[in-house]
């Protein structure tokens, strides 16, 4: 799966015409130096591009339309370093369709408190420049990220570079295409359905259902000799069960396993699809349900939801593309079974099969186990235990005129003892700030039993996207108040029913 694409930020640095081109020539100068810095930097995972000086209502529209319809511009940085009339922006900021952030900045770091003349004082003006510009944001009501901080701040570089991930993460929402195989979500379940129109206009994301009588032909079609070189490779990258090796009593399955992962990734990748679904209510003609299938597809950065959930196949996907490039994986996630000895609970994660092992610790196992549900073969899957070391939960449901986000901070821990015989592969967590607090709140809020689990993208990085996308956002972390929650969810009930997003 290809990841991100080159893409854009571009960097405008607002001014007037008043300072006259002594002044103007040196904020331009000024700015390329702190975009050429940005950049060389490394950590923002796009390209920063900088571009001239703007000084009017014209040029700022054109600016801002040029970047909705580059299809390379992820989002658009501003900077004022003089001071801006903003009413000169709001042509252009309304018509803005690109992720926005307002980094606050100045050139200067130190104050020169020896030299400061009125000179000094006209160049470096951000300090109310910026307030004048962030007000206008503020009166247009603009979903914006306000960065505050000196451009060689490693904690601001971190923010931007934060904000660039939330952004990419926009431009492959936006263009996000969703394979719902079997087109339907496990029967009776009520928190993996919801308004799909609705995630289309909102979100961009296409979602459609397909036979899986489809993936039956293709299957029938792969070649032995792919199948032979696929094996190799899980031969190469895992530890195999004796049973499945060449020779072994099931090695069948695993041949079968194989030739499902080819087809499954060939319809994918013919449809452009970034992310799918099954369902094992629905495996019409499949000798089993795909498990090594989904979890290798999500390794390689497609978004996965079992059970027929496009929403958390959806956030896996976007997961993957805001760890791109960062230590630490993604996967789907469902929170399984706890231990509730006082004082020191834990949360099991796993699930029947479906685990990506972008987050496992050591080289996964290949075993083959039967699966109590679906009726079919035992079908092959591989193994682990998650790496150490935090991460979040991301789950979105559909609470009825509108999408929730909840975003759950937690520690993946070591198991207490070895689970030889659990026959899939898991990661064991204490949520932030604590058991007790955090399932409440997750209930409360009404999270899924199913979520995206990322290892490298930050609880801020999600709300970042989701403050791009006009989604609720409900944070559980080391600050998490109970009854400032209950609030925020009965006041955001109003606050949307009143202004929508
Ligand atoms: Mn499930």
């Amino acid at each position: 799966m290809t990841q991100n694409k080159r893409r854009e930020i571009w960097f405008l640095t607002g001014s007037q015409h008043l300072y006259g081109d002594e002044t103007l020539n040196q904020v331009a100068q000024n700015s390329q130096r702190i975009v050429e810095a940005l950049d060389r930097f490394g950590k923002l995972p796009a390209k920063l591009v900088w571009k001239p000086v703007l000084t009017g209502p014209d040029a700022i529209q054109n600016q801002c339309l040029a970047a909705n319809v580059a299809p390379e511009c992820a989002g658009v940085i501003t900077w004022m370093h003089t001071f801006s009339p903003a009413k000169m922006w709001v042509a252009g900021l309304t018509s803005l369709q690109k992720p926005l952030a307002h980094l606050h900045t100045q050139f200067n770091r130190e104050l020169p408190w020896g030299e400061i003349d009125m000179d000094f004082m006209n160049l470096n003006q951000s300090a109310h420049g910026d307030r004048e510009y962030g007000f206008i944001g503020a009166r247009l009501r603009l979903n914006r990220k306000i960065i505050a901080g000196h451009w060689q701040d490693p904690a601001v570089v971190e923010e931007l570079a934060g904000w660039t991930r939330a952004a990419l993460a926009v431009a492959e929402s936006r263009k996000l295409k969703i394979a719902r195989l079997g087109g339907m979500n496990m029967r009776e379940v009520a928190v993996t359905g919801g308004d799909r129109l609705e995630a289309q206009i909102q979100l961009g994301w296409s979602i459609n259902g397909y036979g899986v009588g489809d993936l039956v032909e293709q299957i029938a079609e792969v070649s032995d000799k792919d199948v032979d070189h696929l094996v190799q490779e899980y031969e190469a990258s895992y530890s195999l069960q004796a049973s499945l090796k060449r020779g072994g009593a099931q090695h069948q399955s695993l041949r079968d396993a194989a030739r499902q992962e080819i087809a499954l990734r060939a319809f994918l990748d013919a449809g452009g699809f970034g992310a799918f679904t099954t369902t094992f209510e629905d495996l019409h003609g499949l000798k089993q349900l795909p498990g090594l299938a989904c979890q290798r597809l999500m390794a390689d950065g497609y978004g996965f939801g079992a059970e027929g959930d496009w929403k958390t196949a959806a956030l896996v996907r976007l997961g993957k593309v805001m760890t791109a490039g960062r230590p630490g994986g993604v996967s789907f996630m469902e929170d399984y079974t706890y231990h509730l000895v006082s004082g020191e609970e834990r949360v099991l994660g796993a699930h029947m099969l479906e685990v990506c092992p972008s987050i496992a610790d050591k080289k996964p196992s290949l075993e083959v186990h039967p699966l109590g549900i679906g009726g079919k073969d035992a079908p092959p899957r591989l193994v682990f235990d998650a790496k150490p070391g935090p991460a979040v939960n991301t789950s979105l449901v559909d609470v009825g005129g509108r999408m929730r986000m909840i975003v759950a901070e937690l520690d993946v821990v070591k198991p207490d003892q070895p689970m030889p015989k659990l026959p899939t592969a898991r990661a064991v967590w204490v949520p932030r700030p604590d058991f007790k607090r955090s399932t409440q709140a997750w209930i409360e809020a009404g999270g899924a039993h199913h979520a995206a689990f990322c290892q490298a993208v930050s609880a801020d990085e999600w709300q970042d996207f989701a403050a791009m996308t006009g989604l609720e956002a409900i944070h559980l972390g080391p600050n998490l108040d109970l009854r400032a929650l209950r609030n925020e969810l009965r006041w955001n009930d109003v606050a949307y029913k009143l202004l929508g997003r």
